[in-house]
């Protein structure tokens, strides 16, 4: 019930100023953020690792208006890159289209787009571009499609709340691109996306199956206990192993099902975001598990007592 409004926060931009400087609340941001510099995000990285799982570091951001901060956004990534590097850390990048300024000129977001991908190619290294809102699906994929015979090392993310996806699923596949499924954390109408929970669900093992069987190394983005157990089943039955796929997790929730897939043998990736903008993804977080605040109200109350 509260979904709607969490993300309705997500985009009133008026509110974002306010609510980070909000010690409170920024208290709860950093349950799900590494901290605010790519210092934070190195270190958190480094803890991952030491766990024996990989990362991918997003640096937050998105929806920008202004040229001067998509190239900023850029140069960030860049650095980012070049600390994985020197710092020999098992992780790639998650890059957002509007971070890069695709509401600005299609054209900018595409020549920054370029240079990160082209830095990360010398490197070795891989960029996923995370899915955002449905105006941006197409766009999305059209540029990804694009890029992706010159640049291989980008990959993109499919939601399984859109009735599309299981047709996009099929074109990826063709196409040899790398996908992270996941159910779709943006607030989308009924006429293009599943209302319903189940048949979100639904629409996700179904794609899943696709991508295990015919995709290139796809990442299975859930923390949701069935769909996870589903797709052990569907490997194990298919005579598929562990490391033709990966389970991705967000940092700050279930780090227990992060350690159980990593005894169980499995490759699991921790996405770790970091930056000061991370109002939307905050927003995003609470919209999918409006328990957080709850529990979180409630710790902060149990510690003003014993104060
Ligand atoms: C690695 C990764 C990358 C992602 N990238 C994108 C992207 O590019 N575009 C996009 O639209 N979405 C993205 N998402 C978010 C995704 O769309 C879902 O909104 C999010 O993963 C919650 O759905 P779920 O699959 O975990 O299932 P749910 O059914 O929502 O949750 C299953 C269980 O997971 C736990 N859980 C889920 N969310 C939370 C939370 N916020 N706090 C605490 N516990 C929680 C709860 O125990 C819950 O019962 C990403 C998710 C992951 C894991």
């Amino acid at each position: 019930m509260l979904r709607a409004p969490f993300l309705y926060l997500s985009r009133r931009r008026g509110l974002q100023r306010f609510v980070t400087r909000q010690k409170l609340t920024a208290r709860l941001a950093y349950r799900f953020v590494a901290g605010d510099r790519l210092e934070d995000a190195v270190r958190v990285v480094k803890e991952v690792n030491a766990r024996g799982l990989t990362a991918s570091l997003d640096h937050l951001g998105e929806n920008v208006t202004e040229e001067r901060a998509a190239h900023a956004a850029t140069e960030d990534y860049l650095a980012a890159f070049e600390r994985i590097a020197t710092e020999r850390l098992d992780a790639n990048v998650s890059v957002k289209l509007t971070q890069l300024g695709l509401d600005i000129s299609p054209d900018l977001c595409r020549a920054l787009l370029e240079r990160i991908l082209a830095r990360a190619r010398q490197l070795d290294n891989f960029v996923r571009i995370d899915m955002e809102g449905s105006a941006y699906t197409q766009r999305t994929l059209d540029l990804v499609f694009a890029l992706h015979e010159k640049y291989p090392n980008c990959g993109v993310v499919l939601q399984s709340y859109l009735f599309r996806t299981l047709e996009d699923v099929q074109r990826v596949n063709a196409l040899g691109v790398r996908v992270r499924l996941v159910k779709g954390a943006y607030d989308e109408p009924p006429s293009i996306a599943y209302p319903k929970k189940s048949d979100v669900d639904a629409c996700y093992e179904k794609a899943m199956r696709e991508l295990v069987l015919h995709g290139v190394y796809p990442a299975i983005a859930t923390h949701d206990d069935r769909l996870i157990e589903a797709t052990r089943a569907f490997a194990r039955e298919h005579g598929i192993s562990g490391d033709r796929f990966e389970f991705q997790l967000l940092f700050g929730i279930r780090r227990d099902l992060q350690e159980r897939l990593r005894k169980d043998g499995y490759r699991v990736r921790i996405y770790v975001p970091y930056g000061t903008e991370w109002y939307p993804y905050l927003m995003r977080r609470l919209a999918e598990r409006p328990a957080n605040l709850l529990f979180f109200v409630r710790s902060v109350l149990r510690e003003r007592r014993a104060a």
